[in-house]
């Protein structure tokens, strides 16, 4: 009996489609539109309902995403932008990139997202208020801080109440990092945002994703979809991801008509018309093949995030058991997609090992947090400076996670963990 267990499956959900797909082959073949065009577009527009966005704007990757995010919000040369060690590099390549620096907050070590209070103190201690912006202008460095990205790793959403209100008092552009986040929700009492500070604020009020009541928020409020908070809000397609592309694409959600015609311009060669260029740009455009592919994969994006919700219940339940192990944590303002599935322990080495050997597939997101990255000693972090994300880097294991992962294959994981 073969017991393997892959990490992900990137083959049958597509097998599964194999007629849709071959379809979008076909009409690209025929009518030689190869990027943008309507595929694009009907994509686009399809993917902002989704996340309950005004617009969306496609792109080439997750990490043009970020970037032409933050260069449309206004972020300049010289300004800083606020980020969490514990993620992909994409999320501070992206603020390099746009010509800002890199100020790291540390997470919360039981969501493994932004820890709002340290983002607070950060604010607060670190930096004074200029008077001419209201923004904060950090202390040693003299830079201002002009926006923040909050990631919602592995599927699950940052605390954006908190944030928002912050980024409110200090007039700060917020910039989703939702590349793992595809569907994932929150519960705001924010609700509608409002329009001060810059941020989307909703010209026609969305509707209700869900109802029901957060047990920890009183009072009104709504489930809001990753995407649909932030000023701009960038997602990847990676093929690994939620919702994956044949190969590389991205795209960024806005409540703001001027962000999402600026990135249009910016993706496409700082271009207005046909080569009349405004600005200098970027060769960031989205191909009509991978927006084809998309678009077939969409319609069974929610029903994918259901069964990892699903496998994460029966994950927390089957693990439950084994002392040493931490199993994710979601906070009753959340509803986490499980881009990962990931637990925490001690000996995490030995029982990565071990599930190998049985022929279980695993991954480490992330082992090095970015402040301790050779790419980034020039910041001048060391060891020490962001003690959560160092601990859980050492002690975090991310499962097999996809939605055709059977319960079977999950008690045989379960099993092996046990046995570890
Ligand atoms: C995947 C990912 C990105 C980058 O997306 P690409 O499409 O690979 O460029 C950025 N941030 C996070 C958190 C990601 O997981």
């Amino acid at each position: 009996m073969n017991n393997a267990v892959p990490f992900l499956d990137l083959i049958s959900p597509h097998l599964e489609l194999e007629e849709e797909l071959i379809v979008v082959f076909r009409d690209a073949l025929k009518t030689g539109r190869f990027i943008g065009g309507p595929v694009v577009d009907s994509f686009e527009k399809d993917f902002a309902a989704f996340c309950d966005a005004q617009y969306c704007i496609g792109v080439a990757s997750g990490t043009d995403a970020l970037r032409f995010a933050l260069i449309a919000a206004g972020v300049r040369q010289g300004e800083t932008v606020i980020t969490v060690p514990n993620t992909f590099i994409a999320t501070t390549e992206a603020i390099s990139q746009a010509g800002a620096s890199i100020a790291f907050v540390d997470i919360n070590e039981r969501t493994y997202n932004i820890d709002t209070e340290k983002l607070r103190e950060y604010l607060e201690t670190h930096c004074v208020k200029d008077d001419k912006t209201g923004r904060p202008i950090n202390k040693k460095t003299k830079s201002i801080v002009s926006a923040i990205i909050p990631v919602h790793l592995y599927g699950q959403m940052a605390d954006m109440d908190p944030i928002t209100e912050l980024a409110e008092k200090y007039n700060l552009i917020v910039i989703e990092d939702a590349c793992q986040a595809h569907g994932a929700e929150y519960w705001t009492t924010k609700f509608p945002p409002s329009k001060k500070g810059g941020q989307g604020g909703f010209k026609t009020p969305p509707p209700f994703t869900g109802g029901g009541k957060g047990e920890g928020k009183n009072g009104e409020g709504a489930w809001r979809k990753a995407g649909s908070i932030g000023l701009a809000s960038a997602f990847s397609f990676y093929p690994g991801k939620n919702l994956g592309a044949f190969g590389e694409a991205g795209a960024v959600t806005t409540n703001d008509a001027e962000i999402a015609r600026k990135i249009r311009m910016i993706r496409d060669h700082g271009q207005s018309q046909k080569y009349y260029h405004d600005i200098e740009g970027y060769n960031g455009r989205l191909d009509a093949l991978q927006a084809g592919i998309l678009h077939k994969k969409l319609k069974r994006l929610s029903e994918g995030n259901e069964k990892r919700r699903q496998s994460a219940s029966l994950y927390n339940k089957l693990l439950s058991e084994i002392d040493g192990i931490i199993t994710p944590y979601e906070p009753d303002w959340s509803r986490a997609v499980y881009h990962l599935y990931v637990i925490r322990t001690n000996d995490r080495d030995k029982l990565q090992k071990h599930l190998t050997e049985k022929q279980i597939g695993t991954g480490l997101h992330y082992p090095l947090p970015l402040h301790l990255q050779k790419a980034y000693e020039y910041l001048g972090y060391k060891e020490g400076d962001f003690p959560v994300s160092e601990k859980v880097a050492s002690e975090l294991l991310s499962l097999p996670m996809f939605p055709g992962l059977s319960d079977d294959q999950q008690k045989y994981v379960a099993t092996q963990l046990h046995k570890s």
